[in-house]
């Protein structure tokens, strides 16, 4: 048996033989439940600090092929259906659990005036749309540059002109790569509108302080690209008092004044920001759905489930690349149908705009690869719920109340650890894909990591 490791990682870790320690590695790996895991080789040493002994090693040396397999904790389907289920599980709990508690959270936060939000970007010039007609007009109205602004075809869901610009010459490209970049920010003065807007459609008078003192908003947000190349963002929507979820909110605030204040902020969101010729002010599309979660509105339930559910979905397709670009190249070097013709101009207007002094605070050469939207798919506000981090340490403390490890009150742990490759090679991966597929059918989960259309 051969353990062969790749250079430069690009294979990933490979091994020859079918033997034992082989039959012992697929065992590893079905208990694992990732297809594309982190190897590891090192060891972990625990002493009772006391008399010095050893009360626990682990030492790859001992697993088989003598290297450690770690999930890769994926949430996107299409890398690693079984991650990404525990993932959307997770995301799943975090989310639920600031709807009706649990968790750490108090029960009483079901009792919290809650609403379901989604805010979109504004239009960047108008672009193909997915079925039916897609932009039917009688008058055929022209561009400035005499391109149709009609289009009578019917585009298939797949098809690479849904979400690409009617005329590509005046499309507003940086406007809408500025936008991506900005809109954590914008997300951020819309809690903030949101808060003055409670008050407001209270008749109450609006000061941030008086705000600030008497309630606090709360929530959980996913970022999803649309076609055309923008975020936008889904939301469970909490009202607390200022103390976050122990605190009782203002009697005052119902889930009807959250819903009419969540609708009221929208167009009060503004930010100024460089644009290609000069400082722009920006803010949030016009369409902004708002709706009441529990009382008459959706359920609880439901809520989390259509919240978690936009986690795991692989709503960059074609659209971002998972790592940020070394060079421009990059762009032009992904092959077909990895990105489209629209995704690759918006990265180099994001490169272009990147090199920019006065661009200099958005950081679009860092973030070129998602088209200028920076950070998280998920965040939440500190006071939401939960959070990754004690879901995982949940779990791990469940392991090893479960392998039956007591550990002396005083220990001392020695560990040494170094990094062999991230995923498997290609021949691996592929058994790694099978066990995933029987484990899940043993399970009775849909075996559909194999991604069904692209390369
Ligand atoms: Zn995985
Ligand atoms: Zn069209
Ligand atoms: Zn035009």
């Amino acid at each position: 048996m051969r353990l062969v490791l790749a250079v430069g990682g690009v294979s990933g870790f490979e091994i020859s033989g079918f033997g034992p320690e082989f039959r012992e590695w697929v065992r590893a790996l079905e208990r694992l439940g990732c297809v594309s895991p982190v190897l590891l080789m090192g060891h972990t040493i625990t002493r009772d600090a006391r008399t010095g002994e050893t009360v626990h090693a682990f030492r790859s040396a001992d697993l088989p092929f003598g290297v450690l397999m770690l999930p890769c904790n994926n949430r996107r389907e299409q890398i690693c259906l079984p991650c990404s289920l525990l993932h959307n599980g997770d995301s799943f709990q975090i989310v639920r659990s600031g709807i009706v508690g649990g968790k750490g959270v108090p029960a009483d936060v079901g009792t919290h005036p809650r609403a379901f939000v989604t805010v979109t970007a504004p239009s960047f010039g108008p672009v193909h749309r997915e079925g039916a007609l897609c932009r039917p007009r009688r008058d055929k109205p022209v561009c400035p540059r005499g391109r149709a602004l009609s289009c009578l075809a019917l585009h298939v869901p797949g098809d690479p002109l849904v979400g690409a610009p009617l005329c590509v010459e005046c499309y507003r490209y940086a406007d809408q790569v500025v936008w991506n970049a900005s809109a954590g920010g914008l997300w951020w003065r819309y809690v903030r509108a949101l808060g003055r807007e409670l008050f407001r459609a209270a008749g109450l008078p609006v000061t941030d302080k008086a705000v600030r003192e008497t309630l606090r908003v709360s929530y959980a947000r996913v970022a999803e690209f649309q076609r055309r190349g923008v975020v936008h963002f889904h939301a469970v929507v909490r009202v607390d008092g200022p103390d976050g979820g122990a605190d009782e909110p203002p009697a005052w605030v119902t889930g009807a004044l959250l819903v009419q204040a969540a609708q009221a902020a929208g167009p009060r969101v503004f930010m100024d920001v460089p644009g290609e010729t000069g400082p722009v002010r920006i803010g949030l599309g016009a369409q902004l759905d708002a709706q009441e979660i529990g009382a008459g509105g959706i359920s609880d339930q439901a809520a989390a489930s259509y919240l978690a559910k936009y986690v795991t979905k692989d709503d960059g397709r074609a659209l971002v690349l998972a790592s940020p670009l070394r060079s421009e190249a990059w762009i032009d070097q992904a092959p077909r149908g990895v990105l489209t013709a629209h995704a690759r101009t918006l990265m180099h207007t994001a490169w272009r705009l990147g090199g920019r002094d006065d661009f200099g605070t958005l950081r679009l050469r860092q973030w070129a690869h998602q088209l200028g939207f920076r950070g998280n798919v998920v965040t939440k506000s500190r006071a939401y719920s939960t959070t990754y981090g004690a879901l995982r340490g949940e779990r791990q403390e469940f392991r090893r109340a479960a392998a039956g490890v007591v550990l002396p009150d005083e220990v001392v742990t020695e560990s040494s650890w170094r990094f062999v490759s991230k995923g498997l090679s290609p021949r691996l991966a592929e058994i790694a894909a099978g066990v995933a597929e029987d484990v899940a059918m043993r399970k009775g989960q849909r075996p559909s990591w194999i991604p069904d259309d692209e390369p």
